[in-house]
């Protein structure tokens, strides 16, 4: 495991220096490493992924610090484009640390899998039938995936619902599949297809669509953090935040804004390890929604000692093994850097990724808003595009924060300056 998550100083350093820094903090070699160069991924090996591969698309991957999870540092590797997360999500793993980090649970690792049936003329009794011969229908599930069964996996229970729609009643069967450490859509899909006919024919009715559901309800990921009153800036903060969570809780045109926030962190980690994010993104939709009402995923509360304490509970269908995950090189490297070995373990770490990344952005809201980080960021960028060197940049960054002046112009005349042996 990662012996210090708290490297200092790794955001001012060049990628070399990271690099020695995480083998200095994990014992890595640099193998790990060249898997993230964008030469690692070949379009050879990606055309196998995907279809009329023409080439690959990188992003920046890094990894988040200062995590720890049920009391072990962990470095958190994330693929990002936007500017800011991972440092969010660092600096608020920072002010998680002095009350202990992160503490995350979860349920076993459960999918399920639909088998809608039509033209059931007796759907309450079909659903009788159906259950009536359940462990027959499990047999058959589990027969298409002995290594699934072997690792402790399998068909956990099978469940009936009746679906009232618009013209008809649906009876749909549920294969609740323990899929151990799979992200488990196609070996669902494979049970669901495999049984389908049997169910039919016992429901004497015909089967239409046999898939998962992504609303993974059943594969839960729980994260509780205490976030210290001090380090977060003091008493006042802390309410602010409970007003700004209070909010999302409350309306939903803010509740999107701040679930964007809390899969900022998510999807960033889930597209590291090579996972399908927009199947954790649709069951984070789906579980965003209490009553009818889209709401926010995460909660946050006052302790007894006045720290802010915030739980985000959340479907996590991650996996080591399947889609992407053995294959793509960084994905395998950023599994190796975050010391996973369960999809289980996996999983609690991105809901941890999650909180943080929420809490911060929260933090930031309710203090001095984000256009200032943004703005330097902005700052940054136009230097970049103008062909400032790193030591350029951070000067004409300075400039322009202290002038407020962002424009392109005025970073071409800084950057003319400097290189005139100007002052600056
Ligand atoms: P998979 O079928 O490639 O791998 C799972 C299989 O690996 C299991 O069935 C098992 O036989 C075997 N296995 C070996 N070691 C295992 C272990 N330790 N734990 C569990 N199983 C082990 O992949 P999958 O996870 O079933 O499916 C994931 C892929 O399905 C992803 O690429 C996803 O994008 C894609 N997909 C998603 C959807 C959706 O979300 N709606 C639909 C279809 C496909």
């Amino acid at each position: 495991m990662a012996e210090n998550s708290r490297i200092a100083g790794f955001r001012n350093m060049t990628v070399a220096q990271r690099r020695s820094a995480v083998t200095e903090a994990t014992g890595f070699d640099g193998e790990v490493f060249s898997q993230l160069d964008s030469s690692a991924f070949e379009p050879t090996d990606a055309a196998n992924l995907s279809e009329n591969v023409l080439g690959v698309f990188s992003l920046p991957l890094g990894v988040a610090t200062n995590f720890t999870v049920n009391g072990t540092d962990v470095l958190v590797p994330m693929a990002t484009e936007e500017a800011s997360v991972i440092a969010a999500a660092s600096n608020a793993a920072r002010i998680a640390r002095p009350k202990g980090g992160f503490v995350t649970s979860s349920t076993e690792p459960i999918m399920q899998a639909q088998i809608q049936l039509i033209n059931v003329g007796d759907p309450h009794a079909a659903r009788s039938r159906i259950l009536e011969r359940k462990s027959e229908i499990i047999d058959l599930a589990n027969a298409q995936d002995p290594t699934l069964v072997e690792l402790g996996g399998g068909v956990a229970d099978l469940e009936v619902r009746l679906v009232d729609a618009r013209t008809t009643t649906y009876v749909l069967v549920h294969l609740l599949v323990d899929v151990r450490d799979a992200m488990g859509a196609n070996a669902v899909n494979t049970m669901a297809e495999a049984v389908s006919g049997t169910v039919a024919t016992i429901a004497d009715g015909d089967a239409l669509l046999r898939i998962l559901t992504n609303k993974a309800d059943r594969r839960i990921a729980r994260a509780r953090a205490v976030f210290d009153r001090e380090l977060l800036g003091g008493a006042e903060v802390v309410d602010n935040i409970i007003h700004a969570y209070e909010l999302a809780a409350a309306d939903p045109y803010r509740a999107a804004t701040h679930n964007k926030g809390i899969m900022n962190g998510i999807s960033a980690v889930v597209l590291a390890t090579g996972n399908d994010t927009r199947a954790v993104e649709a069951g984070a939709h789906s579980h965003a929604v209490i009553d009818g009402r889209y709401t926010s995923l995460s909660v946050f509360e006052k302790t007894a000692e006045g720290d802010l304490v915030g739980t985000l509970d959340m479907p996590m269908p991650v996996g080591l093994v399947g889609g992407a995950t053995k294959v793509h090189p960084a994905a395998r490297a950023a599994l190796e850097i975050a010391e996973v070995s369960t999809a289980t373990d996996l999983a609690e770490i991105i809901v941890a990724a999650g909180l943080a990344q929420n809490l911060a952005a929260l933090r930031v809201l309710a203090t001095e808003g984000v256009q200032r980080g943004h703005m330097s960021l902005h700052a940054k960028n136009l230097a970049a595009a103008a062909g400032a060197t790193p030591e350029e940049t951070e000067s004409i960054v300075a400039t322009l924060i202290e002038e407020k002046a962002f424009r392109f112009d005025r970073v071409k005349s800084l950057l003319a300056e400097i290189r005139s042996g100007g002052s600056r």
